[in-house]
């Protein structure tokens, strides 16, 4: 028997390899088909797998006629792969064998490890090890393998394999969920799409997300990348892949799980619970052109269109009907979502007006509205003469049923498809009816046109698209004079200590004086001119309006007197017991709107600022924007172009208000975030209070350091 140990610290295989196995082994196959076993290798079987195949299953001869191996160590060569969905506690001995015989790589289809508390990390962990000191690569655990159309190699048991043939096409797939992989794969079948390549990665114990991602960049038969998220192992090698995908021209989709997961932190803080992880993901994948989906469908259905048009521009949509309310609906959902409807060219419009009665060839076409009876011929030549169209860079087909519908779909795909079987435009295609249009949708696939069932998806799918083709990259910041570098020393900042750390970076802060009594509060006022605002100074109270804590418009030395003893009562009565250090006597702002911009340490993509509508009503509001620090004017100038509140901003009903006051701002604090970004912070400048010439904080707090710390507030 050879059972030579293979010398430990091989250089380990690249995925491109590890996905092309000249030889695989499966661990524990049978032709059971009530085991996964047994389905997994009937599989590699029936799928054509290429190579070697060594079933390792001591109580039999052979399978499915092929001779079996007792174990791993009896089979003739070191097999490339080894694949196993054995008990748990087998693996690691199974595992080791495997290492020792020289496999280059495990499939480890068992779950029950990380995902199921520290004990079966700690196993992984070991597993991981004894793999790594063979220079041997695992897929795994908790995974459902490995589907590669393109190299027939289906290392996999679901029933989404219990067909005939498996389509190559180009998308390449990586998914942290093995069902869904399976059950995305079986939808794309349907929808007439193909995959290069899917991987389900499932605790990503040695090979990860992103190394099947940086295969899928270089591989030559994938053209768009998909993938499932759950959570991101390594964020700076996501963003440099993410920008390795650009530079190759291949579009980037992820459909990432935990969007309404609350980052709900029991801090001060609002920027805590606006910010949450998937909102710095999100706006991650934004500066990065990795198109963020709410959705496996939509994901599909925009990369099977993009894949054949990966660098069109997509806004302007000619939506291509078998009926008047097909055609209604979708010129709705486009326009409502920031699509716009093509105006046909002149040309255009005359070639069209050709085949249909007056007024009914405009956009959404209906080929109802023809003027001769073969509504197939119409379909192919609308079909040829709005892809050519200069005004149109989508069509969206809503296709409703209509009398021939197979004919009709032949018609409209030989208008779509090109003399070497090329898709002129880019086109989403959606069929709405049930089985009546089951012909239909098999005349597409046969020409290899994917569509959708569900209107939904391919409008989802063309605003995302439309936001891809507005990709715009991040510029280099640099910071601005006067800001900093003055790292502020770790603690608990209140109002005005938070101010002095903002105006150090250039943040424009209003004046203020503390008054410790109602004398003083007079004083204060005097020299620095009424109005005044006056407020409560307590390390104990965070939202001082919500104990009666803040007046505005303090007009006089009457008022100043009263108004110091009135907010220290509130604030007394509200939180018994709070230190009290006075009461903060300050200049009053007048503005057209508040802002509120924040900032803090993501754990996995370091220091974010968040940008959005402020004051008291913030978390109501949640109009807000997030990019990573530090951030460059114009990108800035970007976030507040994207809240609801930019119209108030750029001059609606009225002057403009000063933008580049707010966009100077933003920009120091995000140097302040930047060079805070190493350790853990929480700024908090809500309000800035922006009026047609100038912006001013007029509340911040600062904390610097662990959130549990706790520490004197800072002296003023
Ligand atoms: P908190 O957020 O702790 O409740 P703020 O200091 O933000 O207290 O005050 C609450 C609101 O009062 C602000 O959103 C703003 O509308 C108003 N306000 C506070 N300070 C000033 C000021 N100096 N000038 C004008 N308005 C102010
Ligand atoms: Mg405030």
């Amino acid at each position: 028997m050879n059972t030579i140990d293979v010398p430990a610290n091989r250089t380990p295989a690249p995925v491109s390899q590890l996905l092309a196995p000249r030889s695989v082994a499966v661990i524990g196959a049978s032709e059971d088909q009530t085991k996964f076993g047994g389905r997994l290798y009937r599989m590699l079987i029936k799928h054509g797998y290429q190579g070697a195949i060594y079933p390792i299953n001591p109580g039999r001869k052979s399978l499915f006629g092929i001779d079996t191996f007792p174990s791993v160590s009896a089979t003739p060569e070191a097999p490339d792969m080894v694949v196993m969905a054995l008990p748990r506690d087998k693996v690691k001995g199974e595992i080791e064998a495997a290492a020792k015989r020289g496999a280059r790589c495990g499939i480890i289809i068992t779950a029950k490890f990380s995902d199921a508390g520290p004990e079966g990390a700690a196993l992984e962990a070991e597993i991981v090890g004894i793999a790594r000191a063979h220079g041997m690569r695992l897929i795994g655990p908790n995974c459902l393998g490995v589907i590669s159309p393109a190299n027939r190699v289906v290392l996999c048991s679901s029933p989404a394999l219990e067909v005939d043939s498996l389509p190559v096409g180009p998308l390449g797939f990586v998914s942290q969920s093995g069902a869904l992989m399976a059950t995305i794969f079986d939808r794309a079948l349907d929808m007439g799409v193909g995959f290069s390549h899917c991987v389900s990665v499932g605790n990503q114990a040695d090979l990860e997300l992103c190394d099947f991602v940086e295969y899928l960049i270089e591989d030559p038969r994938t053209q768009v990348i998909c993938t499932y998220i759950e959570g991101i192992k390594d964020p700076q090698r996501f963003v440099a892949l993410a920008r390795r995908a650009r530079e190759a021209g291949k579009p980037w989709l992820a459909v990432k799980a935990g969007r309404t997961e609350a980052g709900s932190r029991a801090a001060f803080s609002h920027t805590a619970s606006i910010a949450g992880t998937h909102a710095v993901l999100a706006a991650v994948c934004r500066d990065e052109n990795v198109t963020l989906l709410d959705d496996t469908g939509t994901m599909i259905t925009l990369a099977a269109a993009i894949a054949r048009h990966p660098a069109a521009r997509v806004e302007r949509v000619a939506v291509l009907t078998t009926s008047g309310g097909g055609g209604a609906l979708a010129a709705d959902a486009l326009t409502s979502r920031g699509l716009e409807m093509a105006r046909f060219a002149p040309a255009t419009q005359q070639a069209i007006d050709r085949y249909y009665s007056p007024g009914q060839g405009q956009n959404p076409v209906d080929f109802g509205g023809r003027r001769f009876d073969d509504a197939a011929d119409v379909s192919k030549a609308t079909a040829e003469i709005v892809a050519a169209d200069p005004n149109t860079d989508a069509l969206l087909y809503s296709i409703t049923t209509a009398p021939m519908m197979v004919k009709l779909a032949e018609e409209l795909a030989a208008g779509m498809l090109d003399e070497q079987g090329r898709l002129r435009k880019p086109a989403l295609w959606v069929m709405q009816p049930g089985r009546a249009a089951d012909g239909a949708r098999q005349a597409l696939r046969e020409r290899g046109i994917a569509f959708t069932n569900h209107t939904g998806e391919a409008i989802d799918a063309l605003v995302a698209w439309q936001a891809r083709s507005r990709f715009v990259a991040r510029s280099e910041a640099a910071r601005p004079t006067a800001c900093g570098p003055a790292v502020p020393a770790a603690g608990q900042y209140d109002e005005a200590a938070s101010k002095a750390v903002l105006a150090g970076y250039g943040v424009p802060v209003n004046e203020s004086r503390i008054a410790g009594s109602a004398d003083e509060a007079v004083a204060a006022a005097r020299e620095l001119g009424y109005p005044v605002v006056m407020k409560i100074v307590s390390a104990d109270i965070v939202h001082k309006s919500d104990v009666g804590g803040v007046a505005v418009g303090v007009a006089d030395d009457a008022d100043a007197a009263a108004t110091f003893d009135r907010v220290l009562a509130a604030a007394k009565a509200a939180v018994p017991g709070a230190r009290i250090d006075g009461v903060s006597v300050q200049t009053m702002a007048s503005g057209k709107l508040e802002l509120i911009v924040g900032a803090r340490r993501d754990a996995q993509f370091g220091p974010i600022v968040v940008v959005g509508a402020g004051g008291v009503l913030v978390e109501l509001l949640s109009d807000r924007a997030i990019a990573r620090a530090p951030i460059a004017h114009d990108d800035a100038r970007r976030l507040l172009e994207s809240l609801s509140v930019w119209p108030v901003l750029s001059g609606y009903r009225g002057r403009p208000l000063a933008v580049d006051a707010v966009v100077d701002a933003i920009v120091r604090a995000s140097w302040l975030a930047q060079d805070l970004g190493d350790g853990d912070f929480e700024l908090d400048l809500n309000p800035l209070i922006v009026d047609e010439t100038r912006c001013v904080a007029v509340d911040a707090r600062l904390r610097v350091g662990d959130a549990g710390e706790v520490s004197e507030p800072a002296g003023h």
